[in-house]
Order: C-alpha cells, then sequence, then structure tokens
C-alpha cells in the first residue's frame, strides 16, 4: 500500500512526500480510512509506530475542503500529557498541512503565557495542548470550544501515569458532545478503558503490536543472578568502555532511584526518570543523557515511553518484565538507525516465569552468559519453588508462575 490509496487530499500527499514517507505505517493503514470516514477511533499504538501521522493526516485531510472560518475558531483539539509531546505533534501538522491554510498553536506549561494567549487571541484552527495550562487558560475565558469538531486524546496512558486524567476529564466535559473522538494509548489500563467508553461513540478499534522482528536486530544476553549482587553486577558492566550509553530499566520508581543513587556513589553518571519526577527534572535528565553529560538513564516503563535518543549503546533490564511485549519496547531503544546495539537483561529465580513468557513471545531462547562475576547457582532450568502462605491468609511473594498482569492491561507504576 502507499499513500495514495489512502484517498488523502493532494497537498497532504504533496507534504508526505516531501517528508521522505513511501509507505504508510501499519497504524496510518489502518487508523486513516476510519478517522477519514469520520469514524471515532481507539488505537493501541506507541510512540514510534508513526501514530501522529496516523491521526494528523486524516484530521487535515477533513478539515481542508471548509475554508477557515470567521475569527478561526478552533475546529480540532489535540491533547497530550508532556511538553515535548505536544509540541512535536504541533510541529507535526506544521510539515503535513504546510500546503494548506491552516492555522495551529501549542500551548503548555512552565512558560509564560502571553505568547499562548496572543496565539488564542488571534484565532487558530488546530490547538495543540497538555491539560493543566489549558484548563487555566480556559478558566481565564480564553478558549472557546464551540465550534470544536474533532478531539484527540494521546498517550492517554501516560496521562493517566502521570495524574494528569482528572484534568482531561475536566476539559473534554467542556467540549460540544457532537464532535468525533479520536484516543490514543499504548496500553489500556482500566482507567483508560473505562475512559474510552464514555467519550468514544462506536469507535473502531485499531491495535499495532510491537513487531517482534525488532528483537532479531538486537544482540541480546541473559545474565543469570541473585536480587542481592544485581547492583553489583550492574555496576561491572556499567564500568565497561563498550558501553557507551545505556538505559537500565527497573519495574518501580523506587528501584529506579535505589539504583541511580547506587551508580552515582559509584562514580558513574546516572539520572534517574519516572512518573514520580517533575517535569523540570525529567527534561534536565533527558538532556543530560542526550549530551552525554551522564551515560546512563534509569527509567521504568512508562517514563521511558516516548523518549527518542540515538546511539543508545546497551539497553539492561535489571528487572525483566513482567509483561513480555515491554522487553520488546525495551530493547528496540537500542540498534536504531542500522547501528548495532546489545540488550543485556538480569534474571533471578523469581523472574523465570517472566522469562518464559518472553523467550515464547520472541520465538527464541536468549543466550546465558556463562562467565560473569555474580552467576547465579541455580541452573538455568530452575523455576522459584512456590512460597508457603504467609500466615493470616494473605498472598506470599511472587511464585513460579505467570506473576503479573497478563496482556495489555497493567497496573501503574
Ligand atoms: P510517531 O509514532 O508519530 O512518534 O512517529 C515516529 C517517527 O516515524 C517520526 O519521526 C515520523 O516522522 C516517522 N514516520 C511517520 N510515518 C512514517 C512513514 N509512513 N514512513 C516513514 N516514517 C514515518
Amino acid at each position: 500500500m502507499k499513500f495514495p490509496d489512502l484517498r488523502l487530499a493532494e497537498p497532504l500527499l504533496r507534504a508526505v512526500e516531501a517528508e521522505g514517507y513511501v509507505t504508510p505505517t501499519p497504524i496510518q493503514q489502518q487508523a486513516i480510512p476510519h478517522v477519514i470516514e469520520g469514524r471515532d477511533l481507539l488505537a493501541v499504538a506507541q510512540t514510534g509506530t508513526g501514530k501522529t501521522a496516523a491521526f494528523a493526516l486524516p484530521v487535515l485531510h477533513r478539515l481542508a475542503p471548509a475554508a477557515p472560518g470567521r475569527g478561526r475558531p478552533i475546529r480540532v483539539l489535540v491533547l497530550a500529557p508532556t511538553r515535548e509531546l505536544a509540541a512535536q505533534i504541533a510541529d507535526s501538522f506544521g510539515s503535513y498541512g504546510r500546503h494548506l491554510d491552516f492555522r495551529h498553536a501549542v500551548i503548555f506549561g512552565g512558560v509564560g503565557k502571553a505568547a499562548q494567549k496572543a496565539a488564542l487571541r488571534q484565532g487558530l484552527d488546530i490547538l495543540v495542548a497538555t491539560p493543566g495550562r489549558l484548563l487555566d487558560l480556559m478558566g481565564e475565558g480564553l478558549v472557546d470550544f464551540r465550534r470544536l469538531e474533532v478531539l484527540v486524546v494521546d498517550e492517554a496512558d501516560r496521562m493517566l501515569d502521570m495524574g494528569f486524567i482528572h484534568d482531561v476529564r475536566k476539559v473534554i466535559s467542556a467540549l460540544p458532545t457532537q464532535r468525533q473522538t479520536l484516543l490514543f494509548s499504548a496500553t489500556m489500563p482500566e482507567a483508560i478503558v473505562s475512559l474510552s467508553q464514555r467519550i468514544l461513540r462506536d469507535p473502531a478499534r485499531v491495535e499495532v503490536t510491537p513487531q517482534a522482528s525488532t528483537a532479531e536486530k538486537v544482540r541480546q544476553h541473559l545474565l543469570l543472578v541473585e536480587r542481592p549482587d544485581k547492583k553489583r553486577l550492574l555496576e561491572v558492566l556499567l564500568h565497561k568502555p563498550q558501553v557507551e550509553r545505556a538505559i537500565v530499566f527497573t519495574r518501580t520508581k523506587r528501584e529506579a532511584n535505589k539504583v541511580t543513587e547506587h551508580l552515582v556513589e559509584a562514580g558513574i553518571g546516572a539520572a534517574a526518570i519516572h512518573g514520580n519526577k517533575s517535569q523540570t527534572h525529567r527534561e534536565r535528565a533527558l538532556g543530560d543523557f542526550r549530551d552525554g553529560a551522564v551515560k546512563v538513564l534509569v527509567a521504568t516503563d512508562i517514563a521511558a515511553r516516548g523518549i527518542d535518543v540515538d546511539g543508545i549503546s546497551h539497553v539492561i533490564n535489571y528487572d525483566l518484565p513482567n509483561v513480555a511485549e515491554q522487553y520488546v519496547h525495551r530493547i528496540g531503544r537500542t540498534a536504531r538507525a542500522g547501528r548495532a546495539g546489545m540488550a543485556l537483561s538480569f534474571c533471578d529465580l523469581e523472574e523465570r516465569a517472566y522469562l518464559r513468557d518472553i523467550e515464547k513471545l520472541i520465538r527464541q531462547p536468549i543466550p546465558v552468559v556463562e562467565q560473569h562475576p555474580y552467576k547465579s547457582t541455580h541452573p538455568p532450568g530452575a523455576v522459584a519453588r512456590p512460597a508457603p502462605r504467609p500466615p493470616g491468609g494473605g498472598r506470599g511473594p511472587r511464585q513460579g508462575g505467570r506473576g503479573g498482569a497478563g496482556g495489555r492491561g497493567r497496573s501503574r507504576r
């Protein structure tokens, strides 16, 4: 399939060609026809799948036939969780809409309001916003949504993770109910399912799962190690000169902090990034990682989503993810743009069940590193024995079976 097969307006096809896109990505192939038709959409897709164009192109297509209204009422609102993402989406509207006569603006917190207010007063067709600042400006009576036609909620699960879901609901309650709504989320936790049921009408559902083939480009190794030795093993690995830039994944925010502290004490430049950190902190950490001021970024899965940093030589799974697909997302951070990449995964006895799920998904065993200083004495095939139930009938520690939430629904971390 090529872009003209999607029947997008000619000025959009020209813009897409100028971007150098030849083939629509799977999410674009699936989503664009539904959006052009005017249907609501529930899309399960990650950053990096081409999801921005999957909504921006057909939304622009739908706006295109009508000339901008007098006073330029806002016709499209896109909600995004972070300023980086909001700015990126606004840029994409600018690029894809370059041959069309639309005005767009982006508003987010952490910066002065004057320019944003001026843009709103001037009138615009497409507004991209983070929910907090938008509510602020709505409270000041500066935003008129009476003519709104399309709402896009992007990275809905991340909004949830960052505590914005209440603001999102508030914004939506101020919008006309007659509208087209598109909701994008990488995962579908319960709260997002219920939000989607409330705001979407008979949505088309599209889903792209990460390509298992990502896993084939990355050299992968497994290090059997017991939990108390993980920190020291990590330190040894990160001291190796071939580790130029590494991202270390932990399952919890607390662990991310602890690991970062340990690395800094050991003289390794590291920064943590997760949902509990402020926007300023996250930006600084990311900036330092990009510039090479720190060589290690310690992240939880959700915080790492959307991070697009080139030249990551190593992905280290300090903990194995309990959702197998997450493993593929994690290791896909390395071996980008034709470069080599290595993924090293720590696995303690309790994580062996997760390992089985991952190997089933990627349809290959992950080779075990035989020689390392903290090698577990448990043989590769070992599994944790079910722990005795504690007195009082409570649940014991994680057992040998599949411990975490299966499938896409997942708890917050
Ligand atoms: P996104 O998932 O929207 O963050 O997009 C990820 C990257 O893919 C962006 O850098 C886009 O410019 C790029 N991209 C989007 N669609 C295509 C396409 N059809 N062909 C090639 N690159 C694309």
